[in-house]
């Protein structure tokens, strides 16, 4: 039997939907066994009457009544809590778990796919990148496969089909730049979260759009392809690329560089991931390079986007340090996407947490719960202590 049973976490948000369109085109493939949603109870519902999956989970409870109310009488089991998450990704029937949820809150229900010998198709940077060294060590004890979702890490998964990952020289991360590339500090200290939002390549959920602005996308993305490829900081460059077409590269030790490249379209990696090792034909549109004379490059400047400069920082720095990072960066993109910290304003947020809150060289799972907690209460208080102003 081909077909697979998926579980979609977060199946209501930009990757989650994507995800949902590739199932619809490959019902002999895939089916959708498990669907989860935060709040937005209303779009769970309508997938869950299309998609039939055996559960659909809301993590917010206040909208369970809601949600099991208008499944009643259907196949779906309904279910709440983040707690559900985390037993019903273990359901002996599921084949893959794709982590398509947001943030820190990804990270258990991951380490419970796992523990069940799921394959992950990864998303969800964010727990590569606060127990990255947890999370590989666990997969390998149980034997299972992390396929990465994100287009820079899947790109650098396809060429390194093949090849001996002891062979790569470096990898070469492509980041567009965001919506701000080639602005000074000055130039940014007033813009808005409508500016940010507009990304110019990749529609996206708001938290990773607005860390697309700041660089701070790629810099959790440096951490996950260290614990991917299993790499040192050395080995991981990142070069702006504008046009969003090749999706990244590795260099070999001979001096060989292969790329991937295509049209941006998330759609790709997505499928890529829940297929491995075949590839599916596809009918998305095609990259032509004569629509694209120029393919660009430059450094990041780092100057400007602090951000970056952090990652590469909490990783040479190892322990809870990447951990801290994240916590301070979600709590900074909430305060500045509800408008009470300014853009800039969120690279000081990371820096303060970085200096204040304390440093375990070899946290566990608490220590890592406990910092993530921790930060998060510093960076709210520090907001709070900002001057307030509208943005
Ligand atoms: P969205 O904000 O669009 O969607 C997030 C999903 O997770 C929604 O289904 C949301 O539910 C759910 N969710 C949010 N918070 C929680 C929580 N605390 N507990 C449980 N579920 C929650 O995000 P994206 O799809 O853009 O991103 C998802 C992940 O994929 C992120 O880690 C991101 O970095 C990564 N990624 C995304 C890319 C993209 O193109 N979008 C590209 C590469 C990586 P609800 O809708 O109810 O709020
Ligand atoms: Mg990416």
């Amino acid at each position: 039997n081909s077909l697979k049973n998926i579980a979609i976490l977060g199946s209501t948000g930009s990757i989650g939907t994507q995800a949902l369109e590739v199932i619809v085109e490959n019902p002999s493939l895939f089916n959708a066994y498990v669907l989860t949603a935060h709040s937005n109870a209303d779009l769970l519902i309508q997938q869950s009457l299309k998609f039939k999956p055996a559960y659909a989970v809301i993590c917010n409870e206040d909208k369970y009544t809601q949600v099991k109310k208008a499944l009643a009488g259907t196949a779906t089991k309904v279910l709440s809590g983040i707690k559900a998450i985390i037993d019903i990704v273990t359901d002996p029937q599921i084949d893959i778990v794709l982590t398509a949820m947001v943030g820190f809150a990804g990270l258990e229900p991951t380490i419970s796919a796992i523990k069940a010998g799921k394959t992950i198709a990864l998303a969800n940077k964010e727990t590569l990148v606060v127990a990255g060294g947890l999370i590989t060590n666990l997969a390998k004890q149980h034997n299972v496969k992390i396929l990465p979702v994100d287009s820079e890490h899947s790109a650098i998964y396809q060429c390194l089909i093949g090849e001996d990952y002891s062979s790569i020289e470096k990898i070469i991360l492509t980041a567009s730049g965001g919506p701000f590339r080639g602005k000074t500090v000055a130039q940014l200290a007033n813009v808005t979260r409508e500016h940010a939002l507009k990304h110019p390549n990749w529609i996206m959920g708001a938290k990773i759009t607005i860390d697309s602005a700041t660089l701070m996308n790629k810099g959790l993305e440096v951490i996950e392809a260290k614990w991917l490829f299993d790499l040192s900081a050395d080995q991981i460059q990142v070069i702006v690329h504008p046009q969003s077409i090749v999706h990244s590269l590795v260099q070999f030790e001979d001096g060989s560089i292969k790329a991937q490249m295509g049209l941006p379209d998330m759609k790709l990696p997505i499928q890529y991931a829940l297929t491995y090792p075949t590839r599916l034909k596809t009918n998305f549109k095609r990259f032509d390079f004569i629509d694209y004379p120029e393919l660009t490059f430059e450094k990041p400047d780092l100057m400007t986007f602090r951000n970056l400069g952090f990652a590469f920082e909490a990783l040479n720095r190892g322990g809870n340090m990447p951990c801290i990072v994240n916590a301070a960066n979600e709590i900074a993109v909430a305060g500045f996407l509800a408008n009470s910290l300014s853009f800039l304003a969120m690279s000081e947020i990371i820096e303060s947490c970085m200096r204040h809150i304390d440093f375990h060289t070899q946290p566990t799972l608490d220590d890592y719960l406990n910092t993530d907690k921790e930060t998060r209460i510093f960076a709210q208080n520090l907001i709070k202590q900002m001057p307030q102003k509208a943005y």
